[in-house]
């Protein structure tokens, strides 16, 4: 039975119209641009609905115009099918390479989107501590100078800007949004995000105290050169599932940032 597909069309901007094949695949990539976006993820409910409605083998054909649905929208949906197409070794090689290609631009237009996206979530989830908080919180006033002092050590020359949400959960991070195909030791006036959740200093505060000992502000110094670190790797991508060999290598990655963070804290 023929599956039926599912058709974006731009109406402002017909190149920019997208057709997919419906099967399962095309839904749960709509539903995680579903679940990353904000003006996309609307565009993704309303396709997500429709194909759940419609009789298996009909085509459905959704409209969208300009402003609202930006040409980033569908670069990121086009980069998305054709990432999840090559996880599933669904492509030729000839296709294969030709995505490579065109991956840079369009890896770049996800990333200013989803970099957006990180922030709003932040801002709206009130999640991270806002700028009235930061100035009026002393941890948060203790951690940036750590933040600062490391970064400066370590050779920075871009601003980097500590966020520190209140998640209770032990970890700190950097964005993967942020990392994609940068050089990050080019000076720069685009600042770069360093994550710490409340958590981590709570927990690692406790942990230490059971043992009769005191977190210190150099165990944390190493712990955010640890994170300063990853953004110097090049090849290090936070959050990537590797396997066999590239496992190996993402171990690799951890232990060179513990020692960058440990000679930064120095
Ligand atoms: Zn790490």
């Amino acid at each position: 039975m023929d599956e039926g597909s599912l058709k974006l069309e731009n109406r402002e901007k017909p190149e920019l119209s997208l057709e997919l094949s419906r099967d399962d695949r095309t839904l749960l990539i709509l539903q995680r641009i579903r679940l990353i976006g904000t003006g996309t993820s609307e565009l993704a409910a309303t396709a997500i609905e429709q194909l759940m409605q419609a009789q298996t083998d009909t085509a459905v054909t959704i409209s969208f115009t300009e402003p609202e649905h930006s040409a980033d929208w569908v670069q990121a949906l086009r980069y998305e099918i054709d990432r999840e197409r090559l996880q599933y070794g669904d492509v030729t090689v000839a296709e294969r390479q030709e995505f490579l290609e065109r991956r840079r631009p369009i890896q770049e237009g996800t990333r200013q989107l989803r970099k957006r996206l990180h922030r709003e979530y932040f801002c709206t989830t009130d999640e991270a501590l806002t700028e009235h908080e930061r100035t009026e919180s002393k941890l948060y006033e203790e951690i940036d100078g750590i933040v600062q002092n490391m970064s400066e050590a370590m050779g920075f020359q871009r601003p980097i800007v500590l966020e520190l949400t209140r998640n209770p959960t032990m970890n700190a991070y950097v964005l993967r949004a942020e990392k994609l195909d940068e050089d990050f030791m080019s000076p720069s006036t685009e600042p770069v995000h360093v994550f710490v959740q409340v958590g981590m200093i709570t927990k690692l505060r406790d942990m230490f105290k059971e043992q009769d000992k005191v977190f210190t502000k150099d165990h944390l110094a190493s712990i955010i050169g640890h994170e300063l670190r990853h953004l110097q790797q090049k090849k290090y991508q936070p959050d990537e599932h590797r396997v066999g060999k590239q496992a190996d290598e993402q171990v690799r990655f951890e232990y060179d940032a513990d020692l960058g963070g440990m000679e930064g804290a120095d």
